[in-house]
């Protein structure tokens, strides 16, 4: 008999990001995090290390694609990509919402319709209207919100001492990320520590969490 056995793995990485300011050209960097999970059921080792691929994949797909919004530490800018960045993830929360409500009228309108076509009809009372049309008012109504509450969403235009603020804790400035490179290259050139690229260095940050369940 095989016992099915839940494999999750949960992995973390960091990983630099740099750039050159648009409003003053000056370059710095940040140290981004994420982590991503991934499952696989079946019996056998190789569960296992699919989920492990899999939550792999998902990490290096997130740092490949993220962006944190880091101000830049000179002039306390934010660059037009973090600014696209934070509209698409500003209140997510609420779209994802709005989609489930349109989810659950279009659910119960589906029935309806049918039951609009067939002979025995049933009566007017039977079907929930009020959950129907409420449901079917607020889902449309929380999507449009979000997309307002984004259009509207400007980093920029908030605070510039929390940006400096922000800046102060999270951006790299050149001359620290000169040296993180030059460590980068002894390292390379180092006789004890084998070659990795930077990524890898910061990659050895991961931690992963296997669970077996059963
Ligand atoms: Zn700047």
């Amino acid at each position: 008999m095989v016992i099915a056995t839940e494999h999750k793995v949960r992995a973390e990485g960091s990983r630099l990001k740099e750039l050159d300011c648009e409003k003053c050209r000056a370059r710095y960097g940040y140290v981004m995090e994420r982590d991503a999970s991934a499952t696989a059921t079946s019996g056998g080792k190789a569960a296992g290390w699919r989920a492990e691929d899999r939550a792999l994949d998902a990490l290096d797909n997130k740092l490949d694609t993220e962006l944190d919004i880091i101000p830049c530490p000179r002039c306390g800018w934010v660059q037009a990509d973090m600014v696209r960045w934070a509209k698409r993830t500003h209140w997510r929360g609420l779209r994802n919402a709005g989609i489930a409500v349109t989810a659950i009228a279009v659910l119960f309108g589906v029935p309806f319709r049918f039951a609009e076509q067939s002979i025995s009809r049933p009566s007017d009372s039977a079907f929930p209207w009020t959950t129907f049309l409420l449901c079917a008012a607020i889902g449309p109504g929380l999507i449009i919100l979000r997309l307002a509450l984004a259009a509207l969403h400007d980093p920029n235009s908030g605070s510039r001492e929390a940006l400096r603020a922000l800046a102060e804790e999270r951006a790299i400035p050149a001359d620290e990320l000169d040296e993180i490179h030059a460590e980068e290259e002894e390292r390379k050139h180092g006789e004890k520590e084998p070659s990795l690229p930077l990524d890898e260095i910061l990659r050895r940050q991961i931690r992963r969490w296997r669970r077996r369940g059963g």
